[in-house]
């Protein structure tokens, strides 16, 4: 008989079940990897209301992970067993149109660990050698569950080529937060973080804004940061929230010329309405990014070994495995949390600080 382990099956959607599936079987161009921490995405919580992957159900969700190799496939090169690591989840087809140009996220038959197949709410994963990265001593499991947001920022930072001594106002305290610490790093001043949650604000404050905008006491925040920029408006602006609402705020606190690093997913259908005439006269830039790839992992690496990004601020608890389905409806309703981890190898809820 197979080997069995326990993972978080969602069967459908609301319904997630903890129970035992056979340990995912590896072919000469896989790895199995102990999973250790996945950290909880927004992703995790579209998947459970059936807003993503309903037809891929059942599935195992968790995408942003660290673990141990346990098995290794024999084309594996430089992986052992025994080694600590992450894994890119982005894989694609490798041979068409976009994959040939390096657009991994364009091909057609690209998918995500964890979103479209089965990923790390689980004892054990698999993943493509190729995408797997070792992790630095000095970086703890808790961290290397991290690099995979990471990665999404500084691929989002590369695409829209922030420049040193610009301002960048950024709207969105979740991920917005690590805009903010990625934005210093290039040399952004200031950095305006623009959100609604006070502790995640003031996180944001720690790791790299400048200026802290709370729209809970600021109802104009466009105002507010033409206000701060010369009336001008941003040179770069972020939007990390996901709504119309917000997208059309980021335009408006753009300034001519000035560049809109589009962020947020919104539903699929959710349209935005932008002023053509302020587009075209303004030379106005909007530049979409999805998700991290490639040397994007390095760098996350790179940038959390020599932590020169410090995101443990935002780590607020760990939970076991059975513990999912709770930590996705309290990450709903409790705004003292930030970032919330599973692993099947916990037996009680562990608060950090
Ligand atoms: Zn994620
Ligand atoms: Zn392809």
């Amino acid at each position: 008989m197979a080997p069995m382990m326990r993972a978080a099956v969602q069967e459908k959607p609301e319904k997630l079940v903890i129970g035992e599936v056979p340990v995912p079987e590896i072919n000469d161009d896989e790895v199995l990897i102990r999973v250790k921490y996945t950290g909880i995405c927004g992703t995790d919580w579209s998947i459970f209301t059936g807003k993503y992957s309903a037809d891929k159900l059942p599935l195992i969700p968790g995408h942003e992970f660290s673990g141990v190799i346990s098995q290794v496939g024999r084309n594996a090169a430089g992986l052992q067993e025994g080694d600590r690591v992450t894994a890119d989840i982005n894989m694609s087809c490798g041979h068409c149109f976009y994959c040939k140009r390096g657009k991994k996220l364009m091909c057609p038959g690209f998918t995500q660990l964890g979103i479209h197949t089965n990923g790390t709410y689980a004892d054990y994963v698999k993943a493509p050698w190729e995408l797997v990265h070792h992790l630095p001593d000095s970086v703890d499991f808790m961290t290397g569950a991290f690099v995979e947001p990471v990665s999404c920022i500084i691929h989002s930072a590369k695409a829209m080529n922030v420049e040193i001594g610009s301002s960048i106002a950024i709207i969105g305290s979740g991920l917005g937060i690590l805009h903010a610490a990625v934005a210093k790093l290039r040399g952004a001043v200031p950095v305006i973080l623009i959100g609604r949650n006070p502790l995640r604000l003031e996180a944001g404050r720690e790791i790299g804004a400048d200026i802290i905008i709370d729209t809970n006491k600021v109802n104009d925040p466009v105002a507010e940061v033409r206000k701060l920029t010369g009336g001008r408006g941003a040179d770069y602006v972020v939007e990390a929230v996901g709504t119309p609402e917000t997208y059309e705020q980021a335009f408006e606190m753009m300034r001519p010329g000035g560049t809109l690093g589009a962020f947020g997913i919104t539903g699929i259908e959710d349209i935005v309405r932008l002023k053509a005439f302020d587009f075209v006269l303004g030379e106005k830039n909007i530049v979409g990014s999805c998700a991290g790839v490639g040397n994007d992992w390095t760098d996350a690496i790179a940038l959390l070994e020599y932590r020169r990004i410090k995101p443990q601020v935002l780590f607020s608890l760990a939970v076991p495995l059975e513990d999912l389905e709770w930590a996705l409806h309290e990450l709903k309703v409790n705004k003292s949390l930030s970032k919330v981890f599973v692993s099947s190898e916990l037996k009680k809820r562990n608060y950090l600080d």
